[in-house]
């Protein structure tokens, strides 16, 4: 069933089509209708005036006859022998004086007749009944005449007086008669024909119709009516007119084919120059229907379109100002929709702060870069770049500042690729930049070591001069990654790997990532409330003057106890802990049971004070409460501050420096002492140096593990030690595991020292007890005596890129 709705529904076209159409024909049709009572109407009068004026031209003509005859009688009337002869009654004398006259003026017929009445003498064949009607008015002194039928025509007659000595004398008739002859003529001069007829006979007659002729007969014998002769002579073609005569009539017939022929050509004419209007008329009517549906056609066009959602199509302008207005309402509704749409497409495939495509759009590139590299059988490299300690910059210095520092980095990465490849920000501060047509992993390698070069040079926002770091992931498209998304998963892979050998490094992805990927998952998981659950123990590592072995520092180290895995080293768990933002209240509690130990160590040995090291991850110290945390724990515990240290990398204070100095200040403030740790190994330059309110340089494992070896690291040791004495720092070497590496750190001016050649970490009780026996840990000539620290027995040397 069709619902009330969905019914048939009549174009616009057709409501306005219909009605002109319908109108045209109606008027056609009437207009035909009104051309045959008009050609009839018109016929008829038009023959009625031609019957009358025939009639009345014959008529005219048979009065001038009349005058004629009268003039004739006259002038023979004047004959001055007339009357004499007509006294003496001489029919002789009147014959030779009236024949020859009547030749001259073509007289039919002459007669005289004597004052009473009585004929003296006729010349020329005619009847005289008619004539002698008029014989008594002229006895009385009057000019007669009359047209009269009488035998073989119509006789036009006139009767003159003639007077005598005595007064009248007697009477001059004379007479002539329209022969058939000149009834002829006539009918040829005036295309008509001609009857005279004499009661029902014929008399004379031009008609060659014996029909036609017995019709007239027929009605001749009831004396002629007009309008009966009309009726029954209009089926051959003719109408008559009639003119009485003395003793008969005379009947004229018009043909009517020819007047009939004129009019209906005259009013086929009007008829057509009409129905010219009318179509013209319609045919405008049609053009301004035309432009009516065109207008409408384009609205419920484009009104379509836009119910489909789209809404790139406008209305065209129209030549009606009401259309227009519609048109021009719905052409700006439908661009502005169509401008919201773009908008949200845009928010749906570019990341607003930066105007990068987002993920969603990254996806599509990444799904037709690799249909295409899969085609020419290149690769396609997915980079996946993650930035190091951004957290820190935008908790230090603000969103706005963090979001600058995007920004800036997003227009860099921009520059640093071809246009043809996608830098793309996932979210926070996390990139990617898809790179097609790569030939192997060394080309994408060298690539995204540009980007991170480009990455690290110097950033000038809002006063703030800003370091950026990051690490890559590379995932190469190959038979192995058949999806963009496993691409995209192996990149990840690929960057955390990146970040966890040491940051502002890149690496590609390896299949052997994806376990170590799932290890860290699983470590992460595990490591939540691992501290609740008591598997959380701090170690500590004496540190010790080189020149004398004694024992003047400690730095606490954190150590978890894996349920299964047994002893987790921090550098596996600490970026993780960061990550799943664990590390601030683990930070806290490290630092609040090693100031419990260190105040005891502290209260134990007054006389020798021990300086306590506790190190601060990027996180910590960003952290707004950190110096305020502090200071409770301080406060808590008891710990003289001027006995802490807070160890922090080199990388986190220079993200940004001022921001570091500010907190750095107010640490130092609290009488906290400030080591560098790691340090080395970013790229501090010496001008930031000294603006750091630190006290203390750990030289990195890395260049005291090499120092040996290496004349490079050497001399990097050595300016190490130098920069710090300029700033009037002190000097300490990590990792010191040889006797040849403490010595040489010694001769290089270095003072204090920490390693495995001293003492592994260790637990608080075995540190007291070392501390209790106020004996250096480690003579430095004898390294034999390493065993007498005793060594954390499942701790394994921290190896920094595992
Ligand atoms: P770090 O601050 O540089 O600490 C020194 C690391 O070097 C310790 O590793 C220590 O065991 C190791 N080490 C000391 N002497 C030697 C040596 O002679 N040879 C070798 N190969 N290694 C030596 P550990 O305890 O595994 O800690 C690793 C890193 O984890 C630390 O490096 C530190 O950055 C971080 N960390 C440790 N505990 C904490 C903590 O409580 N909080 C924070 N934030 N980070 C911590
Ligand atoms: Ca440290
Ligand atoms: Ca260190």
């Amino acid at each position: 069933m069709r619902s009330q709705d969905g019914g048939r529904r009549i174009g616009l076209r057709a409501v306005l089509t219909v009605p002109v159409i319908v109108l045209v024909v109606s008027v056609v049709l009437a207009l035909f209708i009104a051309e045959e009572w008009a050609a009839r109407e018109q016929t008829r009068s038009l023959l009625d005036r031609r019957a009358e004026t025939v009639i009345s031209g014959i008529s005219a003509r048979l009065d001038e006859r009349r005058r004629n005859k009268i003039l004739m009688a006259t002038l023979l009337a004047r004959e001055p022998d007339l009357p004499i002869l007509i006294e003496r009654r001489d029919v002789v004398g009147l014959a030779r004086l009236l024949v020859p006259l009547r030749a001259t003026l073509d007289l039919d017929f002459v007669r005289v007749v004597d004052a009473q009445g009585q004929a003296l003498l006729t010349v020329g064949e005619g009847e005289g009944g008619v004539l002698m009607s008029l014989v008594p008015k002229a006895l009385a002194g009057l000019t007669e005449s009359s047209v009269a039928v009488e035998g073989h025509g119509l006789q036009i007659a006139a009767a003159m007086p003639v007077k005598g000595r005595g007064g009248i004398i007697g009477v001059l008739t004379v007479a002539s008669c329209l022969q058939s002859e000149e009834l002829q003529s006539l009918r040829e001069s005036d295309d008509l024909d001609l009857v005279v007829l004499k009661g029902p006979d014929v008399v004379a007659s031009t008609l060659r119709d014996a029909s036609l002729q017995q019709i007239i007969v027929q009605l001749g014998g009831q004396g002629v009516a007009s309008a009966r002769l009309n009726e029954s002579i209009a089926a051959p073609g003719y109408i008559a007119a009639i003119r009485e005569a003395m003793n008969g009539s005379m009947v004229v017939l018009i043909a009517t084919h020819d007047i009939l022929d004129a009019t209906r050509q005259r009013t086929l004419t009007m008829m057509l120059g009409l129905l010219g209007i009318v179509s013209a008329v319609g045919l405008i009517g049609m053009i301004y229907a035309r432009q009516l549906t065109r207008a409408l056609g384009n609205m419920t066009r484009v009104a379509a379109s836009i119910s489909e959602g789209r809404y790139d199509e406008r209305i065209p302008e129209s030549h009606i100002r009401e259309f227009n207005i519609v048109g021009r309402s719905i052409n700006r509704l439908a661009s502005q929709v169509d401008e919201q749409l773009k908008e949200l497409t845009r928010r749906a495939f570019y990341d607003r702060l930066t105007d990068l495509p987002n993920r969603a759009l990254l996806k599509d590139r990444l799904r037709l870069a690799m249909m295409r590299s899969k085609r020419r059988q290149g690769h396609v490299a997915v980079m996946f770049l993650d930035l190091d300690n951004f957290k820190i910059v935008n908790d230090s210095l603000g969103h706005d500042v963090g979001d600058a520092l995007l920004v800036a980095l997003a227009d860099r990465l921009r520059l640093s690729v071809r246009p043809e490849d996608t830098v793309a920000r996932l979210g926070g501060d996390e990139f990617v930049v898809l790179v097609e047509e790569v030939a192997d992993a060394d080309e994408a390698r060298v690539i995204a070591d540009r980007l991170l070069e480009q990455l690290t040079q110097p950033y000038q926002l809002d006063g703030h001069t800003l370091f950026a770091a990051g690490s890559i992931g590379i995932a190469l498209s190959s038979l192995e990654a058949t999806t963009a998304d496993d691409l995209m998963r192996n990149a990840d892979v690929a960057m955390y790997h990146a970040k966890s050998a040491g940051k502002g490094r890149c690496a590609v992805f390896a299949p052997e990532m994806n376990e170590y990927a799932m290890q860290r998952l699983a470590l992460e998981t595990d490591l939540r409330g691992a501290h609740e659950r008591g598997e959380m123990r701090v170690v500590y590592q004496p540190i010790v003057r080189l020149e004398t072995g004694q024992v003047i520092e400690v730095e606490a180290l954190l150590r978890w106890d894996h349920p299964t895995r047994g002893e987790i080293s921090p550098t596996q768990f600490i970026s993780i802990a960061e990550e799943a933002g664990l590390i601030v209240p683990l930070g806290a509690w490290v630092l609040r049971e090693a100031a419990r130990c260190g105040k005891a160590w502290q209260d134990a040995c007054p006389d020798s004070p021990i300086v306590l090291g506790v190190n601060l991850s990027a996180r910590q110290f960003q952290q707004p409460s950190l110096v305020d945390d502090i200071a409770r724990i301080i406060a808590e515990t008891g710990l003289d501050p001027h006995l802490l240290k807070l160890e922090i990398t080199e990388s986190v204070m220079m993200h940004d420096v001022d921001a570091a100095v500010q907190v750095l200040n107010q640490l130092k403030a609290l009488g906290i002492q400030l080591a560098i740790d790691d340090f080395g190994t970013g790229y501090s330059s010496l001008a930031q140096l000294r603006r750091l309110p630190v006290d203390i340089l750990k030289i990195d494992r890395e260049f005291v593990s090499r120092l040996e070896k290496d004349p490079e690291d050497e001399a990097i040791v050595r300016s190490i030690i130098s920069l710090a004495g300029s700033l009037n720092l002190q000097v300490t070497g990590e990792g010191i595991e040889t006797a040849a590496q403490a010595g040489h750190l010694r001769e290089l001016g270095c003072a204090q020292g920490q390693g495995y050649f001293y003492a592994r970490p260790m637990r608080a009780e075995e540190f007291r007890r070392i501390l209790a026996a106020r004996t250096p840990v480690l003579p430095p000539s004898a390294g034999a005596a390493n065993g007498a620290a005793t060594p954390t027995k499942r701790s394994r040397p921290a190896r920094k890129a595992s």
